[in-house]
């Protein structure tokens, strides 16, 4: 079994959301305060999540990433990766997470078998975490990485999200940091997925402009032939250590051709694109007599109105009605 949308893309990559909660605040994702949130009986339960993951399977998913919100903000977060671990077919399970909370959980994470993490940070600058996150988490999201390497999680990837008259002067210290550190930071392009609409075309920090500014300081980086053309990171590496460094550059170059990614939310809604405008709520079909069948036909379905790539930049671009927390990034 393999699914594959109108447009030839087979997709076995599902990102699951745990939850629309966060334990931080950033700017270009959450209100300051007063974020809107599903109510409880309406998130999909561990059980739930793995009964989806199990009839994806068997339509031919192979890699999860769970994300959220924050999803070490979900309560005991390990228990679903062990019930996803058991699942036949399921090749790749990855985790991302702003890393809060990743201290004190990492000995159950790797228990139940989680090796992989994509911890976002954008800054070393702790005033400047505080001021994007309104949090001031910085020295706990240090430890974490520190126990996270030390107890053997790998490959740990870095996300951080670039703005522009914001993380300009961070962009050299967190490429130092991935260095040192021998893991690999990707630089996310700001993208329309803010709260209330804040998103100005001037505000990203393109792919080009970050890789002008790094063979500045650091010397030659050289383009990574494409080995897996459906990761959505371009990745570029540095000559003189042979690290990598990538960018994942939604907004200068969108990566949709080689899309191989559905999303469940967690309250049960299946999107075909991050910045879909439409969503299909499958409970019913879960909750319902006959999931297996229903499921698949809902999955099969929502892949059918897959749109070949979202527009950010062109006139007709219409914002996703949810933000990225809801959403699950
Ligand atoms: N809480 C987890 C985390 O921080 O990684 C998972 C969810 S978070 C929504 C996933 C990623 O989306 C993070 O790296 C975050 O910085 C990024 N993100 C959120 N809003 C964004 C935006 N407007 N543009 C680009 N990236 C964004």
């Amino acid at each position: 079994m393999a699914l594959f949308d109108n447009f030839g893309r087979l997709h076995d990559n599902l990102r699951i959301s745990v939850t629309d909660r966060c334990n931080i605040r950033c700017f270009y994702c959450m209100p300051e305060e007063g974020g809107q949130y599903a109510p409880k009986p309406e998130i999909l339960s561990f059980e739930e999540m793995a009964h989806f993951v199990r009839i994806a399977a068997g339509l031919g998913v192979r890699k999860l990433r769970i994300t959220g919100g924050e999803p070490l903000a979900r309560k005991d977060l390990h228990k679903l990766i062990a019930l996803l671990h058991e699942i036949e077919g399921i090749e790749d399970i990855a985790l991302t997470t702003n890393a809060v909370l990743l201290g004190a959980q990492a000995e159950a994470l790797y228990n139940a078998g989680l090796r992989r993490l994509n911890i976002h940070l954008d800054t070393l600058d702790r005033e400047r975490f505080h001021q994007i996150t309104r949090r001031d988490e910085l020295p706990r999201v240090l430890e974490s990485i520190d126990k996270a390497q030390a107890r053997g999680f790998g490959p740990i990837k870095i996300n951080a999200v670039a703005v522009k008259g914001v993380t300009d002067p961070d962009i050299i210290p967190m490429a130092r940091f991935a260095r040192e550190r021998d893991m690999e930071v990707r630089f996310i392009e700001y993208m329309p997925l803010d709260h209330q609409g804040l998103w100005d075309s001037k505000q990203v920090l393109t792919m080009d402009q970050m890789l002008a500014m790094l063979r500045d300081e650091f010397g030659q980086l050289d383009a990574v032939p494409d080995q897996d053309p459906r990761a959505p990171a371009t990745e570029f590496k540095y000559r003189d250590t042979g690290q990598r460094v990538g960018f994942i550059a939604s907004v200068t170059k969108p990566f949709c051709l080689n899309c191989n990614r559905i999303r469940l939310t967690a309250d049960g809604r299946l999107r075909y694109c991050l910045f879909a405008v439409e969503e299909m709520d499958i409970r019913p079909q879960l909750r319902g007599p006959n999931p297996e069948t229903a499921v698949a036909a809902a999955i099969k379905e929502n892949l059918r109105r897959k749109w070949i790539g979202h527009q950010i930049g062109a006139e007709q671009f219409v914002p996703p009605p949810r933000p990225m927390y809801a959403i699950g990034g």
